[in-house]
């Protein structure tokens, strides 16, 4: 097991106070960073009674009215939206600002990248979502700055490339994701050698125990409702169909630098104990709190301290009172998403997989596809991309080689290939 960059200890940790820069400022993991750097300001934990962090820079898409609520509340030297023009764009926006507040504001990817890379940032929140956040987050890599990553995609569609660029750019990525927090947190002192396995726990989302006729009846309004955490649509369709549990499983293989045999998972309906990892000795290493993003991201945003319990606001599990903990193995039959992500993984085929999963949540969203037409759009993706291959010649198809030294190349072609796959993926009609 190798982590995914050289994470600092006290001696080599950030300087306090903290610059940020938020990408997705207005989404729900965005909304919760803001609400523990809230919580930092009454109650200082940095040492010499400093103040812990500064907000340096917002990014968010298209929701401007609580961008500027935010920009009113923080007044960051710097802004960033999806569009240049529009209802949604910067003269939009202006509007909203307060008088005699006048940050730089930078539009569209381009926009994003350059401000996860600001000279005054150290530490940036990954947190948009999809693959619209990659960009920025290779910018904060390649600039070597601490990423707080949350947009797990970045790992799925680049992680080669952003292994690659840790280790060149020194710049260090911390789990904002649950479950490989829970990860981190398990395993903070053990030597590498020591692990035997990883394993990431689901919830087994709202449709737990349904069989595939049930699914095939699903809709958006049903699937949108969560048992236990409060998220983005995109995830918690993710959630119900599994793949969120599939793009984990990528997601921890490059973090922690294992293969997809090394990671197990466990349906754990209470989603009360966030992971565990299985040392050599055969002893089973959990942790356990409430199911609350704040925690994860207090823990990303102050390493190597622990934060306060009043910082992070949440309150210390009541296990007495918690009821029984129940474990049982996910059922790939009905649920195929995650079988999909292995194979997708196994085959060098995750950008593929991704791009196929977020048209199909679109078009179940849109009432176009049914639930359980999600997982055979992905498979169909897949069963045409290794066509494909073996079909040999596949024209334009992009180097599956280690990651191109010239860093826009290897993310232009990525983003060729998720393009792609997104065209077929909309034409794809369900049988
Ligand atoms: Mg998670």
């Amino acid at each position: 097991m190798q982590y995914i960059s050289a994470v600092p200890d006290s001696a080599h940790a950030l300087p306090w106070p903290r610059r940020l820069a938020v990408m997705g400022s207005t989404g729900s993991i965005g909304r919760n960073t803001l609400l523990v750097v809230e919580g930092s300001r009454d109650r200082p934990f940095a040492p010499g009674g400093t103040e812990a962090f500064r907000i340096e820079a917002l990014a968010a898409g298209r929701n401007i009215a609580l961008l500027a609520e935010q920009a009113a509340r923080w007044r960051p030297p710097y802004l960033a939206v999806q569009d240049e023009a529009g209802e949604h764009g910067v003269d939009a926006l202006k509007k909203l600002l307060p008088r005699g507040y006048h940050p730089a504001i930078l539009t569209g990817p381009e926009g994003y990248a350059a401000l996860a890379s600001l000279d005054s940032v150290d530490m940036v929140v990954a947190a948009q979502a999809g693959a619209a956040g990659l960009r920025a987050a290779v910018a904060a890599t390649a600039a070597g700055k601490t990423l707080c990553l949350a947009n797990k995609e970045s790992l799925v569609l680049a992680g080669d490339l952003l292994r690659a660029l840790c280790a060149k750019s020194g710049a260090v990525i911390l789990p904002v994701d649950s479950e490989h927090g829970a990860l981190f947190q398990c395993l903070i002192g053990r030597r590498p050698d020591d692990v035997a396995r990883l394993w990431l726990t689901a919830s087994g989302g709202p449709f737990r125990g349904r069989d595939r006729a049930f699914l095939s009846t699903v809709r958006p309004e049903d699937a949108l409702r969560h048992p236990n955490w409060s998220m983005g649509a995109k995830i918690t369709i993710d959630s119900a169909t599994l793949m969120n549990k599939g793009l984990e499983l990528i997601e921890a293989c490059h973090l922690y630098g294992v293969c997809a045999d090394e990671v197990g998972v466990l349906v754990h309906p209470q989603s009360l104990v966030h992971s565990l990892v299985e040392l050599k000795d055969g002893s089973l290493m959990a942790q356990l709190a409430e199911p609350d993003m704040r925690l994860p991201i207090a823990l990303c945003l102050a390493w190597p301290m622990t934060p306060p319990r009043a910082v992070v606001g949440i309150s210390p599990l009541d296990l007495a009172g918690a009821g029984t903990l129940s474990f049982e193995p996910p059922d790939t039959d009905s649920f195929p998403c995650l079988s999909l992500a292995r194979r997708a993984l196994a085959g060098g085929r995750t950008v593929e997989l991704n791009a196929a999963n977020e048209v199909a949540v679109e078009r179940f969203l849109r009432g176009e596809l049914a639930f359980t037409d999600i997982p055979e759009l992905v498979r169909h993706i897949l069963d045409s991309a290794e066509a494909g291959e073996a079909s040999a010649g596949a024209p334009g198809m992009p180097d599956r080689g280690p990651a191109a030294p010239d860093l826009s190349l290897a993310l232009a072609r990525i983003e060729a290939l998720d393009a792609a796959t997104r065209n077929r993926a909309a034409r794809w009609h369900a049988l």
